[in-house]
């Protein structure tokens, strides 16, 4: 390989963290497509194993979810219209929003097995890098090491806002939005392993007022970067 070929093929670790509907997915998504990157939804995996747990009526102990998350198949397939979530041989990824599975997500990815096992498949998705992951963990647990952390942030008023629209046919009102959310928030920032927490090297961006194109182009351009800085050390 040629040093000039070395430099393009210099692919970086994205993580982008932060609490529910502060527009990583959506933004995450767009700025893989963007460096033709690898999205990956972390949260789909950990959703995934709470739709198994409630459809086998599993206690929500690691003895009872263990042989879930270790023996289920579970899949991420990419397409051009987004990444789909296998389990078994079923497509649950329309059921993974589901409010029961929202409900349960949060205790069931406290568990310590839950978090040992997929936190080490999503290190192993994201080994050769090029490819911008989203979740609560992934700057300070899954790669602690990524070349570009972004904490992504918003008003709870904001993100309940964004959620309830997401959503459409609800009888939510913003309010319960905004009760649900921050419990959830509550729940992922207070857990023992890998809370939800900013890494001390994250560029926190509060979205608030930004909207999705402008948050995807100052990512994009932070990516630039840092994509340049690795490849001038490689050279
Ligand atoms: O991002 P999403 O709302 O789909 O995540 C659902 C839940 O999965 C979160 O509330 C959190 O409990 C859990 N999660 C996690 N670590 C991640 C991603 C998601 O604990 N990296």
């Amino acid at each position: 390989m040629d040093a000039s070929s070395a430099v393009e093929n210099q692919k970086i670790v994205i993580a982008i963290d932060g609490p529910s509907g502060s527009g990583k997915s959506t933004t995450a998504r767009r700025v893989a497509k963007e460096l033709g990157y690898l999205y990956i939804d972390t949260g789909a995996m950990y959703r995934a194993v709470a739709l198994a747990v409630l459809r086998e009526d599993r206690a929500l102990t690691n003895y009872d979810v263990e042989p879930i998350v270790r023996d289920y198949r579970l899949e991420l397939v990419i397409t051009p219209e987004g990444q789909r979530t296998i389990l078994g041989r079923e497509d649950v990824t329309e059921e993974l929003r589901s409010p029961k599975v929202t409900q349960l997500v949060s205790a069931v990815s406290a568990l310590p097995v839950v978090r040992e096992v997929l936190s080490k498949r999503q290190r192993e998705m994201g080994r050769h890098g090029g490819v911008v992951m989203d979740g609560r963990d992934i700057g300070t647990a899954v790669f602690p090491d990524a070349e570009l952390k972004i904490f992504l942030v918003a008003s709870l008023e904001e993100r309940a806002r964004r959620r309830l629209a997401e959503l459409g046919d609800t009888s939510l009102t913003l309010e319960q939005m905004c009760q649900q959310l921050y419990e959830r928030d509550k729940y992922d920032s207070e857990r023992l392993i890998s809370p939800l927490r900013r890494a001390p090297d994250a560029v926190e961006i509060d979205t608030s007022e930004m909207s999705i194109e402008e948050q995807t182009e100052r990512i994009v351009q932070l990516a630039r970067e840092r994509i340049a800085a690795k490849s001038r050390s490689v050279v």
